[in-house]
């Protein structure tokens, strides 16, 4: 049988307010244990917490930029349930009325667009962490609980099953990401884990409408890790179909050592954690004036941004969607097109020479050592004839070590471009005498041969001779 992967993400993101949600608490990442704690935080006895707006103005802002409906009227809820990071012994959630429902984001997958449906967006309080003596909690003797993260918000972002593959869910997550960073209410350091995911994964066979049982696995904090899981998971999930074998609803952990999902417990329900009104709380309540006040102050979004780079330097949607989809990748790309360089030239070197020497030193375009503005002027170099695009890699690599402009690093290495045609010629000339079999080849009507003699040249120019002159010369000495 053939089956049909169903995949749904509740992604929660912590917001980037100087304080947490109920109580004036920092929210630094990093800091000592339990030193940004308070009885609020603590949950002890007789205190009263009380809502940072800032909280529900951020919530209200992603709603609205993922074309939600915001509920004027919303509330919070208890989730209760027990463990050592959650000293109430509860979750102050949302539960029946989140802030923000029926949204949907768009995604490109191999050159298709498709509407991903958000089902809520609702705000909640963070819990604490706990440290383990050893690596993990079943080879520990002891953990303690570092409290600080306990009351850090978080918006969680609950998706509708609509994704299909793990390159969806991936894009899905990037336009998340792109989303929140563009509108500036969380920093989306994933390596923090102030943004992750929690897959749920289910197969059915293709045609059937109904639901198949899913997995649910939580915390996945890498693009890698939730296409691996996923990929992983549905596998699995097949294997035990296709063995006759039955899914059972449960939590799983990703083992990105072993590259394996392992069983971690059966999944609650929703009525096991006895979601209740918080009394504590009052509703919140937000005009139809201060909604359309929000929306007003959103800044330009991903798919605008995008649509503007396709229509103002004509770089395919493809091209464009890469660039936007961070914000710092597109606000370094509007630095290197600032110094005039051609927008396409651009978007290449970002996508190509860039992101793989930032992937493989392991950090992002904003730590690039090669700042937007001497990208730039290397384009120009290009554009000017000083260098070929084959000698730019060359310099480019440089660049990476030399913060000198590329202008100088070029007259250091020797590397600025042979244009004139004498000298040209006279390896043109060499390059013909000792490659007469291509000659002849040439000659009998294999127009492609020229490539081999162009090839040969430029070799013995060592990449430096302008290819248009080489071809140039090289197809008339041919044609004499
Ligand atoms: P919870 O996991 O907290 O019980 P929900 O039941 O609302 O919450 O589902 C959470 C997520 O799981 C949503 O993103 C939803 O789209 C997804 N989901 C629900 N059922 C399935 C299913 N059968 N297969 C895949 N994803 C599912
Ligand atoms: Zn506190
Ligand atoms: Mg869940």
């Amino acid at each position: 049988m053939q089956y049909e992967a169903v995949i749904g993400l509740e992604i929660h993101s912590e917001l980037k307010t100087d304080t947490k949600i109920f109580c004036g608490c920092r929210t630094t990442f990093g800091a000592e244990q339990n030193t940004h704690v308070c009885p609020v935080c603590l949950g002890l006895p007789g205190v009263l917490p009380s809502v940072n707006k800032k909280v529900v103005e951020f919530a209200i802002k992603a709603g609205l930029a993922t074309n939600c409906k915001i509920n004027e009227y919303s509330k919070f809820d208890r989730k209760n349930y027990y463990y050592p990071d959650l000293p109430k012994n509860w979750q102050t959630s949302q539960y029946d009325l989140p802030i923000a429902e029926h949204g949907f984001v768009e995604i490109l997958v191999d050159g298709e667009k498709k509407k991903i449906g958000l089902t809520r967006i609702h705000m909640e309080e963070d819990a604490g962490k706990l440290v383990h003596s050893g690596t993990n909690i079943k080879d520990s003797a002891s953990s303690n609980v570092d409290y600080n993260r306990t009351g850090v918000p978080l918006i969680e972002i609950v998706s509708e099953p609509d994704m299909r593959s793990a390159a969806e869910a991936r894009a899905y997550m990037e336009k998340i990401k792109a989303i929140l960073e563009y509108i500036d209410v969380s920093n989306c350091r994933m390596e923090e884990g102030n943004l992750r995911a929690d897959i749920n994964v289910s197969l059915r066979p293709v045609g059937e409408e109904k639901l198949g049982t899913r997995t649910e696995m939580k915390n996945i904090n890498s693009f890698k890790a939730l296409e691996d899981a996923i990929n992983y998971e549905i596998e699995r999930q097949t294997e035990v179909l296709e063995d006759g074998g039955k899914i059972i609803q449960e939590t799983r952990t990703w083992d990105p050592a072993k590259g394996v999902t392992l069983s971690m417990r059966s999944k609650e329900d929703a009525h096991d954690y006895r979601y209740m009104p918080e009394p504590d709380l009052p509703p919140i309540v937000t005009t139809k004036e201060e909604i359309e006040a929000y929306r007003k102050s959103l800044p330009e979004l991903p798919d605008a941004r995008r649509a503007q780079l396709e229509s103002e330097y004509g770089l395919s949607e493809y091209d464009a969607t890469i660039i936007t989809s961070s914000r710092d990748m597109a606000e370094y790309f509007d630095g290197v097109v600032a110094t005039g360089a051609d927008a396409k030239q651009a978007a290449n070197w970002i996508m190509g020479d860039l992101s793989k020497n930032l992937n493989s030193d392991g950090i992002t375009i904003k730590d690039s050592p090669v700042e937007a503005k001497r990208l730039g002027e290397m384009i120009a170099l290009i554009e000017k004839g000083t260098i070929s695009g084959k000698i730019a890699k060359q310099v480019f690599a440089e660049m990476w070590k030399n913060p000198d402009p590329p202008e100088k690093i070029v007259k250091d290495k020797g590397l600025v471009q042979i244009t004139d045609t004498k000298a040209i010629e006279g390896i043109v000339d060499e390059v013909i005498a000792k490659n007469q079999k291509a000659v002849e080849d040439y000659k009998n009507g294999n127009k492609k041969a020229i490539g081999a003699l162009v090839g040969q040249v430029m070799k013995a120019s060592k990449g430096k001779a302008n290819p248009q002159t080489v071809n140039e010369l090289l197809a008339k000495k041919l044609e004499a």
